[in-house]
C-alpha cells in the first residue's frame, strides 16, 4: 500500500473542510490557532512512517492525554479501577454536569472531562508528583525527551475553568474526589497543555496498536487485555457525544481533544495522528475526522 499517495492525496481532499470548524475558543489560548493549519502522520509497526503537512507542529494534546492518564490509571489500579470510574459512553457533551448528580459522583468513562479528572486525582493518590510522571511517560512512548507542557496554555485554562471546577466540587461533594481540588486541576490543566506534533502522537500510540507493546523499543506497557480495553474505550467513549459518529465514519478506536488534534489506531497495522484546529460542534477536529474517514476509506482498512 502506498500510504504517502494516500496521505497527500487526503492532504488535498480536505482542504474545502478546513475552514468549516470553529476553534475552541473557551480556552482563551486556543481562539488564535490557524485554521489553514493541517498536519497528519502514520506510523506502520514495521517502523516506517509517512507524513503530511505540517507535521513538526506543536499544539496542545488536550483530552489526547486522558488516554495517558487512563493508561497510568490500569497499570497502578487494573480492574480496582471500575469502582472508581466507568467504561459507558456517555452520550453528554465533554464538560456535561447532568449525568455526574444523579450518577453520585462517579464519572461514566474516562474520557470526559470528569471521568479524566478523577483519574488524575487517583494517579495523584499515589504519587503527588504525578505531573512528572505523566511526563515522563509520555516522552518515553513518543521516544522524544524533548515533550514538555505549555504554562501559558494550562494558566489560561485554569483562568477560565468554570465548567471543570464545577465537575471537580460535584464529585468532591459524594466524596469521589480524595486530594484538594487545586492539586489535582493543577495537573489536568498541565497534561492537557502538554505540546506534541502529530509525528511524537502518532508514534506514542503504537504500543497501542501493536496489543500493548511498543514496536520501537519491545517494551510492553500495558498487556493485552488492558490495550483492547483502552481502545474499546476509544472507539466507544473517545469523541464525547460524537463517539457513535466517529465509529460510523471512521471505524477505528480514536481520542480527539479540543487543541484539535485526534490520534487513532489500527490494530496490528498502523497508528495515526491528525491535526486541524478547527472544531465541529462536538468539539472534535473537523477536518481531522473527515481526514481519517478518507484514510479508513482508502486503505480498506478499519476494524470493521
Ligand atoms: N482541557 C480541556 C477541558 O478540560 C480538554 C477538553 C478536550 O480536549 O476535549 O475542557
Amino acid at each position: 500500500m502506498d500510504y504517502q499517495a494516500i496521505l497527500e492525496s487526503i492532504y488535498e481532499d480536505i482542504q474545502p473542510y478546513l475552514s468549516q470548524g470553529k476553534v475552541a475558543t473557551y480556552i482563551p489560548a486556543l481562539a488564535n490557532a490557524d485554521t489553514n493549519s493541517f498536519a497528519m502522520s502514520l506510523n506502520l509497526l514495521d517502523g516506517r512512517s509517512f507524513h503530511v503537512g505540517q507535521t513538526q507542529k506543536l499544539f496542545s494534546i488536550q483530552s489526547i492525554s486522558k488516554v495517558f492518564t487512563f493508561t497510568l490509571a490500569l497499570q497502578r489500579y487494573d480492574k480496582e479501577l471500575e469502582k472508581f470510574v466507568g467504561h459507558e459512553p456517555s452520550g453528554n457533551p465533554f464538560n456535561s454536569l447532568v449525568q455526574l448528580e444523579y450518577e453520585r459522583g462517579i464519572a461514566r468513562n474516562p474520557f470526559i472531562n470528569a471521568g479524566a479528572i478523577t483519574i488524575t486525582d487517583l494517579l495523584t493518590s499515589a504519587n503527588k508528583e504525578v505531573f512528572e510522571e505523566i511526563l515522563s511517560f509520555i516522552r518515553t512512548i513518543s521516544h522524544d525527551e524533548s515533550i514538555t507542557y505549555d504554562p501559558n496554555i494550562a494558566q489560561s485554562e485554569a483562568k477560565s475553568a468554570y465548567r471543570n471546577y464545577a465537575l471537580i466540587n460535584m464529585m468532591k461533594s459524594f466524596e469521589t474526589i480524595k486530594n484538594p481540588i487545586e492539586m489535582v486541576m493543577d495537573t489536568y490543566f498541565k497534561q492537557c497543555s502538554i505540546m506534541m506534533n502529530t509525528e511524537q502522537l502518532s508514534k506514542s500510540m503504537l504500543f497501542l496498536a501493536n496489543h500493548g507493546i511498543d514496536p520501537i523499543s519491545n517494551k510492553s506497557y500495558v498487556d493485552i487485555s488492558r490495550a483492547k480495553r483502552i481502545q474499546a474505550l476509544m472507539l466507544t467513549c473517545g469523541h464525547y457525544d460524537a463517539s457513535g459518529d466517529f465509529a460510523f465514519r471512521v471505524g477505528l478506536p480514536g481520542k480527539s481533544g479540543v487543541g484539535g488534534g485526534i490520534v487513532a489506531t489500527m490494530p496490528n497495522h498502523f497508528s495515526v495522528c491528525v491535526y486541524s484546529p478547527a472544531l465541529n460542534a462536538n468539539g472534535n477536529s473537523l477536518a481531522g475526522t473527515k481526514a481519517l474517514e478518507l484514510l479508513t476509506t482508502k486503505t480498506g482498512l478499519s476494524i470493521f
